[in-house]
């Protein structure tokens, strides 16, 4: 049996919605490779939390996401950083293991990668947001090739290191995500409340077409959710928390369409295959990981980036939508048995070299 160990993000807990979608990446292939008979074990900051999974909890300073910093801004470690003592940890148990898959995006594990023995794959979870880091990861990609993982296409085209990506996707277990033909006429918006992410938008786009707006998820940017409450008073929008996978799919399938906004080049967008699942349209921002999940005009709509007016129109458009369209493309493309045979493909191979 094949031992691996996987080496969670530095910026928060598992389970604390800071990390964003690798929290739920991480959960569904630990499942799924566990189900396939691996043995996985997974490195993360204290407080860390997952049912049926093996966790080793680490002490130590969280780090500062990369998204919040300049492009040009040199890379910080705080004192007493987790990261670091989660990596000193997996070099004392490096020998245990057949792999190592890092999930942070972070200078340090790049750095790290030529002084270990047992190899390294490096899952990316993010777009290129940083100078330093792009330059260490381009340095490590061309001496390992084959060990590059990304979420999509668009996302890899952000990186120098394009070309020698493994293209992976993201899967979902569909048996926790309820399919619902009825819905009420509402909206959902759901992710980290944080500027990349442009939840103003969806607020506007909520404001011009009157249609209720339900906001689901961790706030990051306490600054940032104050200043959108303040600037749209009479929005009809209603931020519901940060919910379990469970009580969200419960109340995002009443809703008649997900509104995305990103800003920046989003490497996926869990989010969108969570409300498809549920038989949600999703209206989003042409660009990034949602342009290669949504199917304008059949799973929802793709409108002009950063065009509020695109949104409310599309909003419009809702109705032309088949909820059925959307949960059967879920089904055939997302499903963790399909996803989970690219990912141990791919972690046969570097296995086996
Ligand atoms: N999420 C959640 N509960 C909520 C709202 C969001 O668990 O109330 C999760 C959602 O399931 C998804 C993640 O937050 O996995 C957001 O991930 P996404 O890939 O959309 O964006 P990221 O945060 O990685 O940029």
């Amino acid at each position: 049996m094949h031992k691996i160990l996987f080496m969670s993000t530095p910026v928060g807990a598992l389970s604390s919605g800071i990390g964003g979608g690798v929290e739920l990446t991480l959960y569904n292939l630990i499942q799924e490779m566990q189900k396939r008979g691996y043995d996985i074990t997974t490195v993360a900051p204290k407080k860390s939390y997952f049912a049926n999974a093996k966790i080793v909890e680490i002490e130590g300073n969280v780090h500062i996401p990369a998204q919040t910093q300049g492009r040009d801004i040199p890379t910080i470690m705080p004192e007493n950083s987790v990261l670091a003592n989660m990596w000193e940890y997996a070099r004392t148990v490096q020998g245990d293991y057949d792999l190592i898959v890092n999930f942070a995006f972070d200078w340090l594990p790049f750095y790290l990668t030529p002084f270990f023995s047992t190899p390294i794959a490096q899952f990316i979870s993010m777009g290129s947001l940083s100078d330093s880091l792009d330059e260490i990861m381009n340095r490590v990609a061309q001496k390992y090739p084959q060990h590059f993982g990304v979420y999509t296409k668009s996302q890899a085209n952000t990186f120098p290191f394009a070309d020698i990506c493994e293209i992976l996707g993201s899967g979902l277990d569909l048996s926790l995500y309820q399919y619902s033909e009825k819905f009420d006429h509402k909206l959902a918006w759901l992710g980290r409340v944080a500027p990349e992410k442009a939840l103003e938008d969806a607020v506007r786009a909520s404001d011009i077409s009157r249609v209720p707006l339900l906001i689901f998820g961790k706030i990051q940017d306490e600054e940032y959710w104050q200043k959108i409450v303040q600037q749209y008073p009479d929005a009809p929008m209603d931020y519901r928390g940060f919910l379990s996978t469970q009580d969200l799919q419960d109340e995002l399938r009443q809703c008649q369409g997900l509104l995305m906004t990103p800003r920046w080049i989003e490497a996926f967008g869990n989010v969108a295959i969570e409300a498809l699942a549920c038989g949600v349209p999703v209206i989003a921002y042409a660009r990034g990981g949602p342009a290669e999940i949504v199917e304008d005009g059949k799973t929802g709509f793709l409108v002009t980036p950063d065009s509020v007016e695109g949104l409310v129109d599309a909003i419009h458009k809702l109705p032309r939508i088949n909820r059925r369209d959307c949960r059967l493309a879920v089904e055939e493309r997302y499903s963790l048995e399909v996803w989970g045979d690219r990912f141990e493909l791919w972690f046969k191979k570097l296995i086996a070299s």
